[in-house]
């Protein structure tokens, strides 16, 4: 891999950018000063500096963002704010996309990564990854809703793998329900038409977790983080290629 571009993936600016920090003696290759963009190297094994700090090339790069509502789950669109505005020059420079998608009024937990074949896994219909959410209902969700989702709801379309609906709190004056639903599919839409089968509808919808990986509490709406090395190993484990 030419220099340059194993400078330009390890976030330290664009081309033009890095051939500026060549160009001024900041960039040694094995303990030798170098200074052309096209120096080849060998990014797992070659030892790159810049100021001294070791660089460690990543290939994939994964990020968890607390999506807001608002937002659409894309990489861009002419109109809309999507998912990577919302994150930092790397995750453009490594061009990561969500791993499936939320509606633009859900919120919650959206992995976006670059790693092609883990986002193939994690979505693969034959996987069945679970994939769980905190949904406030206007009417409220009954036992036998539960039975229901339990079943398999059949939609017009086609018919629903049996789910989990948990009751978490009911407002009888309001005539609304908080309920935590997981799927081990991931439909259009499939939340709110398995809810609307049921004579109820989803008012707001928050993801809470996708197979091993569960929304950190701490992220604020519109926030993101690197997966940590706990969270990666998770995904191995879960047996996804990271
Ligand atoms: N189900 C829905 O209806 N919407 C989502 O965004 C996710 C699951």
């Amino acid at each position: 891999m030419r220099l340059d571009k194993f400078l330009v993936d390890c976030g330290l600016g664009s081309r033009s950018e890095v051939k500026h920090l060549l160009k001024a003696g900041r960039i040694f290759v094995n303990d030798q000063l170098e200074k052309s963009p096209k120096c080849q190297v060998e990014p797992k094994s070659d030892h790159i500096s810049f100021d001294g700090n070791l660089l460690k090339y990543e290939e994939f790069v994964y990020y968890m963002l607390n999506k807001p509502k608002g937002v659409l789950s894309a990489t861009e669109d002419e109109h809309a704010l999507t998912v990577l505005d919302l994150l930092d020059e790397t995750a453009h420079q490594k061009k990561v996309f969500p791993v499936g998608r939320l509606d633009k009024d859900t919120h919650g937990l959206l992995l976006l990564t670059n790693n092609g074949p883990l986002a193939h896994v994690l979505l693969s219909p034959k996987r069945h990854v679970d994939k769980s959410y905190k949904a406030q209902t206007a009417g409220i969700m009954t036992p036998e809703d539960q039975e229901a989702f339990a079943k398999g709801i059949a939609l017009k379309d086609f018919t629903c793998l049996p789910a989990r609906l948990e009751v978490i709190a009911v407002d009888e004056k309001a005539q609304k329900s908080t309920v935590e639903i997981t799927l081990a599919e991931g439909k259009f839409h499939q939340v709110k038409r398995m809810v609307i089968a049921c004579g109820k509808e989803v008012t707001d919808l928050q993801r809470l977790s996708m197979g091993p990986l569960n929304l950190d509490p701490t992220l604020a709406l519109g926030d993101y983080r690197r997966l940590t090395n706990d969270e990666l190993t998770a995904l191995k484990t879960f047996g996804v290629p990271v």
